[in-house]
């Protein structure tokens, strides 16, 4: 993922950078700062400006970081010794509140330089909730010289006692115009991006960079062994535990779409690759309603401490299960 602190803030952040600017001259800025918006709309790059110039010496009048201050090498070396960072042990999994505990104990060492403590929680809405409730104590009486930057796409997700606290900054999506400019700045072409896509600009970026279309490919040709019985459910379900939750979760949302969408005889522009459109074919949609059910449930205990592998397992054995129900037909 691209965390990079020297990156220009795209044009549709402009606006909201202009008001933190405008905190940061008056010396308004929150204690708590809670950075929202979508999926994808850029968030960890507006809040890494944010800690940037919260703890820059030399910040322009502009509030931006100046980039060649000591602070600021620090920053973009991930070596400043005043930032506390807060995040799951394992990606997708719940912070727990021993950590919170440990965190707040560093936001109370007395700071290297004399702008302060940052800490940084992401993605704030994984805290569990006796770790939101240690974390409120600290919002509600935070140390001195301190901000803690919380960063979510389901602010709804989090404690309403956290939220009141914080200092809201919601990140808007881009309009298409300012989302194709974007990429094509960065010599990407948006010929084949949908209307999702030019919303998410950061998400596709993401998707990117970590291969997505490599995984997936990997990933439906995985589902088709297990369907045709060629490849054992566990084995399958192990080899894609150990791979990106939020990568897996958007192929399974996608597929599940798809699947549901052929099941329905709506083939128009269908993402499904071959092999994956045949077996749509065979599915009943009646059957596969409750499975849809069940993906929605596999994306809530990827947030939990659950078993990963086995929910994984049992998806797709109940993919494989509502295959076998359809009825007979002429
Ligand atoms: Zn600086």
């Amino acid at each position: 993922m691209s965390s990079d602190a020297s990156g220009i803030l795209p044009a549709w952040q402009a606006e909201l950078w202009s008001h933190f600017a405008h905190a940061i001259e008056r010396d308004r800025v929150a204690h708590g700062l809670l950075v929202c918006g979508p999926p994808g709309v850029g968030k960890r790059l507006f809040a890494d400006h944010m800690m940037a110039a919260l703890l820059c010496r030399e910040r322009s009048d502009a509030g931006e970081a100046c980039g060649v201050c000591a602070a600021c090498r620090q920053v973009a070396a991930a070596t400043h010794p005043d930032i506390s960072r807060l995040v799951p042990e394992e990606p997708g999994r719940q912070i727990k509140v021993e950590q919170v505990r440990a965190f707040t104990r560093r936001l109370y060492l007395t700071p290297q330089y004399d702008s302060g403590r940052v800490g940084w929680i992401e993605p704030a809405e994984q805290l569990s909730p006796s770790a939101a409730n240690s974390l409120l104590k600290t919002l509600e009486e935070p140390p001195p010289n301190c901000h803690i930057l919380l960063i979510t796409n389901h602010v709804s997700a989090l404690m309403p006692t956290i939220r009141s606290r914080c200092q809201l900054w919601r990140v808007p999506p881009p309009s298409a115009d300012m989302a194709r400019m974007w990429f094509e700045a960065q010599e990407v072409d948006t010929a084949g991006l949908d209307a999702d896509s030019l919303r998410t600009p950061f998400a596709v970026q993401d998707r990117r960079e970590r291969d997505y279309d490599g995984l997936s490919r990997s990933w439906d040709d995985a589902l088709s062994a297990v369907i045709r019985n060629r490849q054992d459910v566990s084995s399958v379900a192990e080899g894609m535990a150990r791979q990106p939750v939020d990568l897996w979760l958007d192929w399974l949302y996608r597929r599940a779409a798809a699947l549901m969408a052929v099941a329905l005889n709506d083939e128009r522009d269908t993402t499904l690759p071959r092999t994956l459109l045949q077996i749509a074919h065979r599915l009943d949609p009646a059957a596969l309603q409750p499975w849809l059910a069940q993906v929605a449930e596999a994306a809530r205990l990827a947030g939990t401490n659950a078993d990963w592998q086995l929910v994984i397992e049992s998806v797709l054995l109940d993919l494989k299960a509502s295959l076998k129900r359809r009825p007979a037909t002429s």
